[in-house]
């Protein structure tokens, strides 16, 4: 069941109080945070999971790893540093301005909204709630109408720590989402897919109103031969099939050197049998598809492919009924093939074989900047190579997934894959105005360049 709360009164009631809460210091924030560390930690947990399995078959120990520890990561991380991150910066004075100091003040941007997708709905709606509450802001969440049972959870949370005037949650699909997207809010925070983020662009404009986007695309992965295969197929397939496969970092194809194909194919194939044994269907350890609707798309992706000639190497079995897709292996793909044009966001895994890799630098340059690329290599010159050639929001190397984990490191995409960042610092930045204040102390240089200007005036300008 949708809560009923009006967007237009709530956003009110957060309006007129917005200042009240950008004024509060950093124990009282904290306090905040740490209820909210204990909702999650204990009080809810168990409600969580619960919710997490009713809507997508979600293990516990995946919604402790994936969902709880990046969340409770955030709450620790600003535990540790809001002070630091609260306190005026000093910066700098130039020669021509001596007799001023300057500061930096993070100050609140004031109403905020959330916007978060399905697949990790409470990673994605609390991490940057923890932020926004760190840099002092109120905040309206709007979670995703495809996981029912956690949205609701989410709001329960919400209701029993803070009052509508600070932060509410408000459940609902499209529709709701483009009323709330009318309003004049100070910053958006939406994650989703990149079409949906021109939307919430689009919309924002009409206020001016800044916007973090956590998008997708295609991430890929690069295995070369100097790898270590055994690690990089123990990783790649378990952040490929993690949730199955529907994370916005996931590898989404794998171009391996063709010299180590098909040795690194028995052994992603092992693993899969490893993780999720020879029947993942009935593994208490592998998730299904959000709903019949992703299902059949990503269904379709693999018909597409069937007919084109491409190759299923391992898996393939699909279950409508049951929103069930299987670990799959896919070879002798073309890039035309559907599953190659859109992002995956399944556990559906291309392989392509190369020779040079200045053949995947050219591939990876040919579409959308990816939010992650993988590169699994011992060889320092191929990963230069990579790196310096390509660009991407995030990239790990001999692994990937885990950098998410890492708050200490901006998370986001680039262009088409994200606007903005998140976590740790960068997350609280996020949701800051950086304001610049100087203090003019005694009369400034600036004052002997005032007019009514003489030669001597000229020159010293
Ligand atoms: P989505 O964009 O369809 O939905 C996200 C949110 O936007 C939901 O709350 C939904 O109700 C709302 N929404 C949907 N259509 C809308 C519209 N027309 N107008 C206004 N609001 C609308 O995304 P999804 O299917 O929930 O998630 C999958 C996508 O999210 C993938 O592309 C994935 O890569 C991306 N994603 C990105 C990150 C990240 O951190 N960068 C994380 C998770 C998912």
């Amino acid at each position: 069941m949708s809560n009923h709360l009006d967007p237009k009164e709530i956003f009110k009631l957060q309006f007129e109080n917005r200042k009240n809460i950008a004024n509060t210091d950093s124990k009282a924030r904290k306090a905040k945070l740490k209820a909210l560390l204990k909702a999650i930690q204990t009080d809810f947990k168990d409600k969580i999971r619960k919710a997490l399995f009713e809507d997508f078959k979600k293990s516990p120990q995946e919604v402790d790893l994936s969902e709880l520890y990046p969340v409770i990561g955030e709450i620790k991380h600003a535990l540790k540093d809001l002070d630091k991150w609260m306190a005026k910066t000093p910066v700098d004075t130039p020669i021509g301005l001596l007799g001023s100091s300057s500061y930096i003040k993070s100050e609140a941007k004031g109403v905020c909204l959330i916007i978060s997708p399905w697949n990790f709905p409470i990673n994605l709606s609390f991490g940057p709630l923890v932020s926004a509450i760190a840099a002092g802001n109120t905040a309206i969440i709007k979670p995703s109408e495809l996981t029912p049972n956690t949205s609701s959870v989410i709001s329960e949370i919400i209701t029993s720590l803070f009052e509508k005037n600070e932060i509410a949650v408000i459940e609902g699909g499209i529709e709701t989402s483009t009323e709330l997207l009318t309003l004049p809010f100070h910053h958006i925070f939406f994650t989703g897919a990149p079409s949906i983020g021109k939307i919430v662009m689009q919309a924002a404009a009409k206020n001016l109103c800044s916007v973090t986007l956590e998008l997708g695309g295609k991430s890929p992965t690069i295995v070369d031969k100097s790898a270590n295969l055994g690690a990089a197929a123990k990783r790649l397939v378990w952040g490929k099939f993690l949730n199955a496969g529907q994370i916005c970092i996931a590898p989404d194809y794998v171009y391996v050197e063709n010299e180590v194909k098909e040795a690194f194919l028995d052994k992603l194939k092992k693993e899969i049998e490893t993780m999720f044994s020879n029947d993942p269907q009935k593994s208490s350890d592998y998730s299904n598809i959000v709903n019949q609707k992703h299902t059949l798309r990503i269904a379709g992706y693999l018909e597409d492919a069937k007919q084109k000639g491409a190759n299923i190497i391992h898996g393939g079995k699909v279950d409508v009924q049951g929103n069930y897709i299987s670990p799959t292996l896919v070879d002798n793909l073309d890039w035309n093939n559907e599953l190659m044009q859109n992002e995956i966001f399944g556990p559906v895994l291309p392989i392509f074989g190369f020779d040079d890799i200045n053949e995947v630098v050219e591939v990876i340059n040919r579409g959308e900047k990816p939010l992650a690329m993988y590169i699994y290599s011992k060889k320092q010159k191929n990963i230069d190579q990579l790196i310096s050639n390509t660009s991407a929001g995030t990239t790990c190397i001999n692994n990937n997934d885990v950098q998410f984990f890492n708050t200490y490191l901006p998370f986001g995409g680039v262009n088409n894959s994200g606007i903005g960042k998140s976590h740790g610092h960068y997350g609280f930045q996020a949701f800051s105005n950086q304001r610049a204040v100087m203090i003019q102390h005694i009369s400034s240089a600036i004052e002997l360049m005032m007019p009514p200007y003489s030669n001597f005036k000229d020159k010293l300008i």
